[in-house]
């Protein structure tokens, strides 16, 4: 079969191989069956292995749906009675970490900081002197919204000071950026099948401490189904999820997992870095700005500031792209007028390469200046 190759630039899912894309398809099967939980197990312990966590002291919980339930998991369950959650919050999935917060009735710190700067690591350290009831920080790694990166290990290295536990949105990070659990001073992190593994929806997980999760056994259960120690204990004890599994996502995990080690961590990244580098440039030599300064850029998202151009639409420009297989994402931050370009998905510079001319295309279509102009 062959199959259109579209090029995705949205922040996930990403475009995908047609390996993973193919593997999906397999004689019908009870997940039930040994043959489909050994299949879970291998890849539990492959998720610990992305971010070299020691399988003695780390496991990986999957769950059925997007990304954004294990944030949901991650914040109800690990909370204590009468403790407080701290949310180093600078960006729209902070922002939705403070939202699950409210929902449960959660005790939480708000602590807000510029969409575009990284956290004040001195104000984090006092807050938590203050505040001797935070036992669970909560922060984002790349914030998807802009493409900032924050500096997790230096804000894991507070956190364990004062002895909480450190959870960090690693969606958009998870298998591009290398991660080392241990060292990084994550307690854990998470992602979904569809980011920075390419493959399909459905599948999300998180991977942290074993330990910790045991402890969490009898804090309050303020969740039926997004439990994370009622799903980490049923895997233990029969190796299968609670509820049902999304069957075919988790094949095409297991070929897209078979592909990353092919590819390795190293040669992943810098092809990451390197469609990042041809976006970067390529949105650069055009004339546009980009929301943030290069050096607080996680290399795998540019958010890029509209021109003041009275013929600049945002949706012609998409939909001219679109048509020609190319996606194009808008932003993610109320102040200003942004989109996005991400260098997610089994993509690389040639891609971007070829973006670019459909999307000057577009510019000229549509009579926008080029070089763009800025008022300011
Ligand atoms: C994609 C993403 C999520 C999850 O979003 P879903 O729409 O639920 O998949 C969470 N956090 C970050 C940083 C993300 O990029």
């Amino acid at each position: 079969m062959k199959l259109k190759r579209n090029i995705l630039l949205n922040p996930g899912p990403g475009t995908t191989t047609d390996s993973v894309k193919m593997a999906q398809v397999v004689p019908d099967i009870c997940p039930r069956e040994r043959e489909f939980t050994e299949i879970m197990d291998v890849i539990r312990k492959d998720l610990v292995r992305i971010v070299h966590g020691d399988l003695e002291k780390y496991t990986s919980v999957l769950f059925c749906g997007s990304g954004t339930i294990n944030m949901d998991v991650c914040l109800n369950s690990l909370l204590p009675l009468g403790k407080k959650v701290l949310i180093i919050n600078n960006g729209a999935y902070s922002k939705r970490a403070v939202e699950i917060c409210q929902h449960y009735g959660l005790n939480f710190i708000n602590l807000n900081f510029e969409y575009t700067q990284q956290p004040d690591l001195e104000l984090i350290s006092k807050i938590l002197k203050e505040n001797i009831d935070i036992s669970l920080v909560y922060a984002t790694h790349n914030e998807t919204g802009t493409g900032l990166l924050n500096p997790i290990r230096e804000i894991g290295e507070i956190v364990h000071e004062h002895k909480a536990v450190f959870v960090v949105d690693t969606t958009s990070s998870y298998a591009m950026i290398p991660i080392d659990i241990e060292k990084d001073n994550i307690d854990f992190c998470m992602a979904s099948a569809q980011k920075g593994l390419m493959s399909m929806t459905g599948l999300s997980f998180i991977i942290g401490n074993k330990s910790i999760i045991e402890a969490s056994k009898d804090y309050p259960k303020r969740s039926y189904y997004c439990n994370l120690f009622s799903q980490y204990e049923y895997f233990v004890k029969t190796g299968e999820m609670r509820f049902t599994p999304p069957v075919q996502t988790i094949y095409s995990v297991r070929q897209a997992l078979k592909e990353y080690w092919e590819e390795g961590e190293k040669a992943k990244w810098e092809r990451h870095r390197r469609t990042f580098e041809a976006l970067y440039n390529g949105i650069k030599s055009l004339g546009f700005r980009c929301l943030l300064d290069k050096e607080v850029q996680s290399g795998l998202v540019v958010a890029v500031r509209y021109p003041d151009d009275k013929n600049w639409d945002f949706s012609n420009i998409h939909n001219y792209c679109y048509t020609r297989g190319f996606t194009m994402y808008p932003g993610k931050i109320s102040s200003m007028d942004t989109f996005r370009l991400c260098a997610l998905g089994a993509i690389n510079e040639n891609d971007i390469g070829k973006f670019f001319q459909v999307f000057r295309e577009a510019l000229s279509y549509y009579g926008v200046s080029i070089p763009v102009i800025y008022k300011d």
